[in-house]
């Protein structure tokens, strides 16, 4: 264990955390689907029940396939300890629950992921829960929100769907100088490009379903960090039951093996769209990280190994003019995932912020003809030719809206 934790991310992705849980001189992960484990022996099933001594007991808990999973993203995020969800909803929800009661502060941005934000703005204010929204990018607001005092400082970096970025390290600092529990969620950037522990952050979280699985088959989340923040979201989740299915497990290990070839790939083919979009007259606004005209390029060149998959862009002529464009592309699914080796579009008020009002997108600063790309794992001249027939058409029709 020890050797796998100096060595190089895209090894770690292979083999880290399954050693341990390999059986019969099996290479491949078993896929344990026992609900429950056998004991003949009830004192040592008594020790196990407690906590005195290493096993299983029942699904719900704990599960070696779902170990596996959870040991390899926590070497990967060079964390303490680990724990696995249903989902990466699941994840988001049951570490904030697991700290907030009612009378307690948060303090997060406008843009988190859809989901996330209607916890923020439905159930922790249902649940006397205080929560400050920040401007995303804007740190001195932040940093004043979080120097009034909180109980968490929750980030998201880049976002969904504007892939904005927050200097982690600055902001973090500000939360430890003022005692609170700072979480990344960093499903965008993934292990390979971004280790937010590393930059001061207490807890990183990820939708497993994304880029960690790739393959768009399975639903997970999970939670890594220190072994005295760890156990008690584990607790929260061994009883609220949000437990992750061994077969998602063994499917997330899996695409995980490939993670580091598919992040270089999808980044470099990202790269090239963002390139090429940028060069469009009927593109109003290109939002990639790796431009330099994104706001905070340089932050993002600091803190990330490289920018990531994720892009977004708007058209002259909003949304009418997204109705002409997706439907001609080939190679590409629209759809409201992404991380999947196949190349996903995706209008915001279809897929990431299909919660939100037209009010709250615009809020959010999300204009409504706003499309989110996941970059896939094609070659790069296909998807870029495919955007070219594809704009071309638009061109063709584009007089036909009224701008
Ligand atoms: C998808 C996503 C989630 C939620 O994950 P699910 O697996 O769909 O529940 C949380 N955060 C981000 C950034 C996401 O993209």
């Amino acid at each position: 264990m020890e050797k796998q934790n100096e060595a190089s991310m895209g090894t770690k992705a292979v083999w880290a955390g399954e050693k341990e849980v390999l059986v019969h001189g099996a290479t491949q992960v078993p896929v344990v689907v026992s609900v429950a484990y056998n004991y003949d022996d009830m004192d040592e099933w008594y020790d196990v029940a407690v906590g005195k001594k290493k096993g299983h007991i029942y699904g719900r808990n704990t599960n070696p396939t779902v170990q596996a999973f959870e040991n390899k993203v926590r070497i990967m995020e060079g964390a303490e300890a680990a724990t696995s969800f249903s989902t990466g909803m699941a994840a988001v929800s049951n570490t904030l629950y697991t700290f907030l009661k009612p009378g307690d502060r948060i303090v997060s941005i406008k843009d988190t992921y859809g989901g996330t934000n209607k916890i923020f703005t439905e159930f922790l204010p249902n649940m006397g829960v205080e929560v400050a929204l920040c401007d995303t990018g804007d740190h001195e607001a932040i940093e004043k929100e979080v120097e009034k005092g909180c109980k968490l400082l929750y980030l998201e970096t880049p976002t969904n769907p504007t892939v904005k970025i927050t200097d982690i390290k600055r902001v973090a600092k500000t939360g430890k100088d003022t005692g609170a529990i700072v979480i990344v969620d960093n499903t965008f950037a993934t292990p390979i490009n971004q280790n937010p522990l590393k930059l001061g952050a207490n807890l990183v979280l990820h939708s497993a379903t994304k880029f960690l699985g790739g393959h768009a088959d399975a639903l997970g989340g999970v939670v890594c960090g220190s072994k005295e923040l760890i156990e008690p979201i584990y607790h929260y989740r061994e009883i609220n039951g949000a437990t992750m299915d061994p077969w998602a497990a063994y499917l997330i290990l899996r695409g995980m093996k490939t993670l580091k070839l598919r992040m270089k790939e999808q980044t470099k083919n990202a790269k090239a769209i963002a390139k090429f979009l940028q060069a469009q007259d009927l593109v109003e606004d290109v939002f990639y990280p790796g431009l330099e005209t994104h706001t905070n390029h340089e932050i993002a060149k600091e803190q990330m190994n490289d920018f990531g998959a994720m892009m977004s862009f708007s058209l002259k002529g909003g949304m009418d003019a997204v109705k002409l464009l997706l439907p001609n592309l080939k190679y590409a699914n629209r759809a409201a995932n992404l991380g999947a080796v196949e190349t996903t579009y995706g209008p915001a008020r279809t897929t990431s912020h299909v919660e939100c009002t037209p009010e709250e997108r615009a809020a959010m600063g999300i204009p409504e003809g706003l499309v989110r790309i996941s970059v896939g794992i094609e070659e790069e001249e296909d998807l870029i030719q495919d955007l070219e027939q594809a704009f071309a058409i638009l061109k063709e029709k584009h007089a036909s809206i009224s701008l």
